[in-house]
């Protein structure tokens, strides 16, 4: 009980934190003082689960920093009832941050493992996502359109796959977005695609970030063999 009302001060700091970075979305900031990082970082290091940084999960990877989460999750303006594809689940956060702001989660890892302990996770916490084993360069056809579409990894250039899987616009309702960050090992520049057309898309470049590389077919910093 104690450990639970420390961690949700802990929480509430890190939202106070993410706030002064930058992070004015209100829906954004409640989900992030909701999800319990902790439970999806290592027990070893769940003292470091409400810092803003990101931390080992296993197979060289991490859960991103909460900053990079919530700053993804706001460029992809998600409204309750979207459909949201995640590429590169990791252990599962910001999936869990994506249900918490009402989204249909669809979710793609290539590391089996990592997939297993995050599902584990998420279902332990009463989060609902489809999620499947394999190279999220390629998106999820069948489940597609998407509203939004989140990469998680360092792409070299935009996966031309995930483009088409957007949803069009129509009347009211603007064409779905991509967010990707997209350079080298060294740095990537974060963009926000939005289809705008059948085959026009509009493109955004924010701040700068370091992921893990994107490994897979289509637009990845690494090819599958390599990874
Ligand atoms: N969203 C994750 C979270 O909240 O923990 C962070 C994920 S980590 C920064 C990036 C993940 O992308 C890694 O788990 C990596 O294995 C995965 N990944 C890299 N290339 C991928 C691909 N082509 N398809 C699916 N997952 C991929």
């Amino acid at each position: 009980m104690a450990e639970k009302r420390k961690y949700r001060l802990q929480r509430k700091r890190l939202v106070e934190e993410l706030h002064d970075r930058g992070i004015d979305d209100e829906n954004v900031l409640r989900a992030i003082a909701a999800v319990p990082r902790h439970e999806f970082v290592e027990p070893a290091l769940r003292n470091r689960a409400y810092r803003d940084e990101a931390l080992p999960i296993g197979k060289r990877q991490t859960i991103s920093q909460p900053f990079t989460v919530a700053y993804q999750s706001m460029l992809l303006e998600v409204q309750p009832g979207d459909r949201v594809l995640e590429v590169g689940t990791g252990s599962g956060y910001q999936a869990a941050v994506l249900c918490e702001l009402g989204a249909r989660v669809f979710t793609i890892e290539r590391h089996r493992p990592l997939l297993d302990r995050a599902v584990d996770i998420l279902e332990k916490l009463d989060y609902r996502v489809v999620s499947r084993v394999g190279d999220g360069t390629l998106g999820w056809q069948s489940f597609a359109p998407y509203d939004g579409i989140v990469v998680t990894a360092a792409a070299a250039d935009v996966p031309q796959p995930l483009l088409e899987q957007l949803r069009l616009p129509e009347d009211d309702t603007p064409g779905g977005r991509l967010v990707v960050p997209v350079g080298t090992q060294d740095g990537q520049v974060m963009m926000r695609i939005t289809r705008t057309g059948p085959e026009s898309f509009e493109r955004e470049g924010f701040h700068r970030f370091r992921f893990v590389p994107l490994v897979g077919a289509e637009g990845g910093l690494e090819h599958p063999e390599a990874g």
